[in-house]
C-alpha cells in the first residue's frame, strides 16, 4: 500500500453554526489528492490544506464530463464518541462500477476507505454536532488531460473534499411534494444511470427546476422508453407502501442502486415485512390511491437518510399520501438506520466503521 503524505493546513479556517449548516455550502481543512497516469497508474496520494486546483480550461472533465463521485457521511458515535463511517466498502465499490462505465481505470477500494478514514480523523473536529447533522463526504474523479479531442484520459485526479451538513431539504423530515415528470428523462437503460456522474445531475437539472418553481421539491422519474413505470425521486431510490407490499423499483440498469436503498431492504426483510424489488407502474399507484391502498411513499438517500412524500401531483391530480404526514415504516427506517449511525442503536449488520 502506498503512503499518504500529510501536509497539515497552518490557517484553520472558524467552524460554522451547527443550526445553520444547510447542505453542502462549507468544507473543511483539508482534502486527499491522488493522481493516475497511464502507465503509472494512481500515485502520489496525498491529504493537503483545501484549496482551488489549477486545472487547463481544456481539462477534459470540463468538457466532456468524464467525471464520476460518491456521498458518504461520518457522524460522532454517541455511545463511544468515537467517529464513525457508514458502510464506506459500498460506496467504493460503487465509484469502481460507475469507473467502468466511465472508462475511468480502477483503484483500490480498500486503500481508499483507508484514505478516506486518515482524512476525516484529520478534520473529525469538523463532523458537526446536534439533529441531523454529519460530515458529508465527496470523493470525486475527473479527467484532467488538457486535449480537447473525445477519448477516456489518460491523466485523471481523485479528489476527497468534505463538509459539515444539515438537513438535506428544508423542511427536514417532514414530508415532500413531489412531481411526476412526464416530459424529461433521467436515464434509459444502456445509458449512465446506474452510476453517479455528473451527466446524470446535470440531465436532471430542468426538470428539478421546473417542479421547484411550481413548488414541489423533487421530480419523480419514469422510465425513459415507455414512460410508464417509476424510477426514482430526484436523487433518491423511491419505496410505497401499497396494501401492505413496500415496493421498490428493480435496479435494471437505469437506477442508481443506493447504499441506503439496500440498507432498508435489508432491514424490511430482518423484520419480516414483505418487500419486493419489481416494476412498479404509476397507473398502480394512482389506482391504489384511488382505493385508499397507498399507505406510504417515501425517498432514501445519503443526504436525506429518509424523505417522506406527503403529496405526488400525476399531472392530472394531486394524491395525498397517508395524510400528508410520515408513515409508520419510513419513521422506523429512519430512526432505525440514524440511530445506528449516531450509535444510539446496536449495529447487529456490521455496518458502521471506526475511523
Ligand atoms: C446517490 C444517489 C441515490 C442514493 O444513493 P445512496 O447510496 O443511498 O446515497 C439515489 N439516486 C441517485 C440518482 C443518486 O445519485
Amino acid at each position: 500500500m502506498q503512503e499518504i503524505k500529510v501536509t497539515l493546513t497552518t490557517e484553520k479556517k472558524p467552524k460554522p453554526d451547527s443550526s445553520s449548516l444547510g447542505f453542502g455550502n462549507y468544507f473543511t481543512d483539508h482534502m486527499f489528492i491522488m493522481d493516475y497516469y497511464d502507465g503509472k497508474g494512481w500515485v502520489d496520494p496525498r491529504i493537503v490544506p483545501y484549496g482551488p486546483l489549477a486545472l487547463e480550461p481544456s481539462a477534459m472533465c470540463l468538457h466532456y464530463a468524464q467525471e464520476v463521485f460518491e456521498g458518504m457521511k461520518a457522524y460522532h458515535s454517541k455511545a463511544t464518541g468515537k467517529a464513525v463511517l457508514f458502510r464506506p466498502e459500498k460506496n467504493m465499490a460503487r465509484l469502481n462500477v460507475s469507473n467502468e462505465r466511465l472508462c475511468i481505470p480502477q483503484f483500490d477500494e480498500e486503500f481508499m476507505v483507508g484514505a478516506i478514514k486518515k482524512l476525516v480523523a484529520i478534520d473529525e473536529d469538523w463532523i458537526p454536532e446536534g439533529d441531523n447533522t454529519a460530515l458529508y463526504i465527496r470523493p470525486f474523479i475527473i479527467a484532467v488531460d488538457p486535449h480537447v479531442g473525445v477519448h477516456p484520459a489518460h491523466h485523471l485526479m481523485f479528489i476527497v473534499i468534505m463538509s459539515p451538513v444539515g438537513s438535506y431539504y428544508k423542511e427536514g423530515i417532514n414530508p415532500v411534494k413531489i412531481y411526476v415528470e412526464r416530459n424529461y428523462v433521467r436515464a434509459v437503460k444502456g445509458g449512465m444511470g446506474f452510476t453517479k456522474t455528473g451527466g446524470n445531475y446535470s440531465a436532471s437539472l430542468k426538470a428539478q427546476d421546473d417542479a421547484n418553481k411550481l413548488g414541489y421539491a423533487q421530480v419523480l422519474w419514469l422510465d425513459g422508453v415507455e414512460r410508464k413505470y417509476v424510477e426514482e425521486v430526484g436523487t433518491m431510490n423511491v419505496f410505497f407502501k401499497i396494501d401492505g407490499e413496500i415496493v421498490t423499483p428493480s435496479l435494471e440498469g437505469s437506477i442508481l442502486g443506493g447504499i441506503t436503498r439496500m440498507s432498508c431492504l435489508e432491514l424490511l426483510r430482518s423484520w419480516g415485512c414483505n418487500v419486493s424489488e419489481r416494476k412498479l407502474a404509476l397507473q398502480e399507484i394512482i389506482d391504489a390511491a384511488h382505493n385508499g391502498k397507498l399507505e406510504e411513499a417515501f425517498g432514501t438517500g445519503t443526504a436525506a437518510v429518509i424523505s417522506p412524500i406527503g403529496e405526488l401531483f400525476t399531472g392530472d391530480e394531486k394524491l395525498i399520501i397517508n395524510d400528508g404526514k410520515i408513515g409508520p415504516t419510513a419513521q422506523k427506517l429512519y430512526d432505525t438506520i440514524v440511530g445506528i449511525q449516531n450509535g444510539i442503536i446496536p449495529d447487529t449488520f456490521g455496518w458502521v466503521q471506526e475511523v
